[in-house]
């Protein structure tokens, strides 16, 4: 991998190709998936990565133990390892990590990776993401003196909060300096616990970054932080900079997913580059044909090169990405993209004595999501009082469900008069750009308009 980073177009290519065949033989051997899929499909060696079937995770989700390589795992133990929270982090069968995805496109995905996979993730974590190898030879001080917090939705198993519980019980030593934070407590309380852990290194959504940067202008939150890490949503130059300028530090952006934990690392030009050697990406437009540099791809298309038990090959990740013409200034050849990943709004509602009280929209997200199982949803907030909840066809029927979940947090962060209607209209698309903003302050649009 150290080798790897340095590869010039030519020698990534041909690393990922000679990746890309030996797993295509793997899957065709092993997986009843692509045995199916690729039935009647030439031999590995003579295809390119565009020949292959485009899979959904429709399919992948329809019949889970047939998306993997003989591992004896059944789909009855996956279930009953995910229900546990106790379970967070833990390694299945002693061996596999299982992750799950937000379901922000229907049904969420569940992920199994191998041993092997996850010390590929480890590995471009630290000698990319972390830059061990621009710390080399005077890396004495890394990790050493650091603090690391997460703030996330930290109730599932997700990929973010399930690979910090994975390093506290991997490192028991490391534990007491890397810790999570529920984004679902109350924001005093969690600004109570970050100021009393200090940590150095925070990662966190962007909305929940700009709101903790809200908390330190106002002399409530007391960090004094080395580096911030966003990743999950899109990370707008506005949101980078004020954080950048409240907390004094370097923000980083991230890119990973319950597909691939790393995808992609930030350099010191803050461009994100693909870990081509080991993940491959294809922007792809509305008809699965591939988008040119500089043009923001419909979805995008991934191939996971390090895991054999759960092989994804073009798997539709949903996301879109631009990949950036020309080579970065930093010399390195990796492909060098934009995410534009999720833009909610933070909502601002009345809190006790007039005081406004902020809502990140990952919180309420994973209250519909975990707490009411509805995904295609929008949240709107039509006044200081007042959000309209509005369900897609196939979740209507659980749309009371979802009010009382929301109903319940709104509780929970003492703000009992903000009222929730359902609005039985369908969730709406940006007309441009066809994309669909999950919480919307629609107050902020109307006295922007
Ligand atoms: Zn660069």
């Amino acid at each position: 991998m150290w080798s790897g980073t340095w590869l010039d177009r030519e020698g990534i290519a041909q690393r990922a190709r000679q990746r890309l065949a030996a797993l295509l033989r793997f899957a065709r051997a092993h997986v009843p998936l692509y045995q199916r899929l690729h039935r009647g499909l030439p031999p590995a060696s003579s295809l390119s990565l565009a020949d292959l079937p485009v899979l959904h995770k429709s399919q992948l989700m329809a019949d889970l133990p047939a998306s993997l390589a003989a591992s004896g795992l059944s789909r009855a133990a996956v279930d009953a390892f995910l229900s546990d929270p106790a379970r967070i982090g833990a390694p299945l069968a002693d061996h596999y990590a299982v992750w799950t995805s937000s379901g922000s496109t229907g049904v969420p995905g569940i992920f199994v990776h191998d041993g092997d996979a996850l010390a590929v993730y480890d590995a471009l974590e630290l000698l990319r993401f972390r830059g061990l190898l621009d710390a080399l030879p005077g890396a004495g001080p890394f990790l050493a003196s650091e603090r690391y917090a997460m703030v996330a939705a930290i109730e599932g198993h997700f990929a973010g909060i399930a690979s910090v519980e994975r390093l506290r019980r991997t490192f028991p030593l490391l534990a007491p300096w890397v810790r999570a934070f529920s984004v679902l407590q109350p924001l005093p309380d969690l600004v109570e616990r970050l100021n009393s852990y200090r940590p150095t290194l925070l990662a966190a959504y962007p909305t929940v970054a700009e709101l903790l940067a809200d908390e330190q202008q106002a002399g409530r939150l007391r960090l004094s932080l080395e580096e911030m890490w966003c990743g999950g949503e899109s990370l707008s130059a506005t949101t980078r900079a004020q954080v950048a300028k409240v907390f004094g530090c370097r923000v980083r952006e991230a890119y990973g997913a319950s597909e691939f934990l790393s995808i992609a690392w930030p350099c010191r030009h803050d461009r994100l580059h693909v870990n081509a050697d080991w993940v491959l990406l294809e922007g792809v437009d509305a008809h699965g044909r591939p988008v040119p540099p500089g043009v923001p791809s419909h979805t995008t298309l991934l191939t996971n090169l390090a895991n054999r038990t759960q092989p994804l090959i073009r798997y539709d990740l949903g996301d879109s990405i631009t990949v950036l013409p020309g080579q970065c200034p930093c010399g390195c050849a990796m492909p060098a993209i934009e995410v534009q990943g999720r833009c909610d709004d933070v909502l601002s509602v009345a809190g006790p004595h007039g005081a406004a009280v902020k809502l990140m929209p990952l919180a309420l997200a994973t209250v519909l999501e975990d707490d009411a199982l509805v995904n295609d949803f929008q949240l709107l907030q039509t006044g200081q009082r007042r959000l309209v909840l509005r369900l897609g066809r196939a979740e209507r029927a659980r749309a009371d469900a979802a009010c009382a979940a929301l109903r319940a947090y709104l509780q929970r962060l003492d703000l009992p008069w903000v009222g929730i209607a359902f609005d039985p209209a369908p969730p709406h698309r940006e007309p441009a750009s066809g994309k669909l903003r999950r919480v919307v302050n629609a107050v902020r649009a109307a006295a922007t308009a």
